[in-house]
């Protein structure tokens, strides 16, 4: 995109530093009445009154966490927001402020940060939350992005990953598996790209999987849900490494074991269709692809009545002693260990 010649490319040094940033931060409203004030001094002010504040924040590398030869940078933008969001839910807060870093090289024209900024801006309208802050500098290699979220909950609402306990229930939001092998998919198409420029990928039956890599949504409904349905989640965790992993660190966290049945694992007929093609095995797909950013916690087995309705919610397995061990009970009735394979960011 950023190579194309009929687009109008503008160099940045035109703009200098402070134009840039008022140019990129010029549509951000503030919206949250925890908002005091977002950008424009050497800090934002923010007012949580009685509640506790929760931050998150991710740093994302061009060449490490993303490729633009098949990622957009509307769509980057988006899950750089997302990524953030979903951490702050995954502590059962609300999430509404973010600060946004960027550093760039002068590869990139300010028609591309517009892009960038574009899916800030959609994610951030989309979620209702204000944008109050960042830093803009320069790189001589990549891109590379940094978001921090900042939100707010009650004292007794807030859900860690130690709180988990025997007997409870393990439920995870929606499926899973499905951005890894979105991933699968673009990665495919690239090397094709690569040997035959000309040739034209026809993706429409694999829409679902490169939207959850392309544009992953994190589950600010979850949180609403649990209260709306009177539920508090004793842990909770996002999926961003795979669920094997996110499991593991529950359970260790929490001094617990888990019985966790393959056959419960929700996942979405395109993903069973996907890993046949691959020749991949959709559980293996399901417990270390990551990405898919679902919220795994854990529930009071008293709370079952309240959530087993839902279609948005899936109970996996249930919490046992810590010597009982980490366990995933096969389709074969076998119980075997689980280890987590998740996405290593030490060794990409
Ligand atoms: P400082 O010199 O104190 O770091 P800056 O000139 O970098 O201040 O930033 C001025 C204002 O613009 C601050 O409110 C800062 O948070 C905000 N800001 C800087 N860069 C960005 C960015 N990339 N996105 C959003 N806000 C930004
Ligand atoms: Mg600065």
């Amino acid at each position: 995109m950023i190579e194309d010649k009929n687009t109008p490319r503008t160099q940045i040094s035109d703009l200098g530093e402070f134009g840039l940033i008022a140019h990129l931060t010029k549509n951000f409203k503030i919206k949250q009445p925890t908002t005091d004030f977002g950008i424009g001094d050497d800090a934002a002010v923010l007012d949580f009154k009685d509640k506790k504040c929760v931050v998150s924040t991710d740093l994302l590398i061009e060449g490490v966490h993303f490729d633009l030869a098949y990622m957009p940078l509307k769509h980057l933008g988006y899950k750089a927001v997302i990524v953030n969001l979903s951490d702050i839910y995954a502590m059962n807060a609300l999430a509404t402020q973010i600060t946004i870093s960027i550093a760039v090289s002068n590869r990139f024209p300010l028609e591309a940060l517009e892009e960038l900024y574009a899916g800030i801006h959609t994610a951030a309208k989309l979620y209702e939350i204000d944008v109050v802050g960042g830093d803009t500098t320069s790189s001589t290699t990549g891109l590379i992005i940094s978001v921090t979220a900042v939100g707010y909950a009650n004292k007794e609402e807030l859900t860690y990953r130690s709180g988990a306990g025997e007997g409870d229930l393990l439920v995870v939001s929606g499926d899973l598996g499905a951005a890894y092998m979105g991933l699968q998919v673009l990665e495919r198409e690239k090397q094709v790209f690569e040997v035959n420029p000309n040739a034209q990928p026809d993706l429409d039956q694999y829409t679902y999987l490169i939207e959850r890599q392309l544009k992953p949504e994190a589950r600010k409904d979850i949180p609403e849900l649990l209260k709306s349905l009177g539920v508090n989640p004793t842990s909770m965790i996002d999926i961003s490494d795979g669920l094997s992993s996110e499991v593991i660190h529950i359970c260790k966290q929490s001094k617990v074991g888990v019985n966790l049945y393959e056959e419960k694992i929700p996942l979405d007929p395109t993903v069973i269709s996907i890993c046949e093609e691959f020749k991949l095995n959709s559980t293996t797909i399901a417990l270390s692809g990551g990405e898919d950013y679902e919220l795994l916690f854990t529930i009071k087995q008293e709370d079952y009545p309240k959530i087993k309705a839902n279609p948005n919610l899936t109970v996996i397995g249930h919490i046992t002693e810590e010597k009982n061990g980490i366990g995933l009970v096969t389709r074969a009735n076998e119980k075997i260990e689980l280890k987590a394979q998740g996405w290593n960011p030490l060794t990409p």
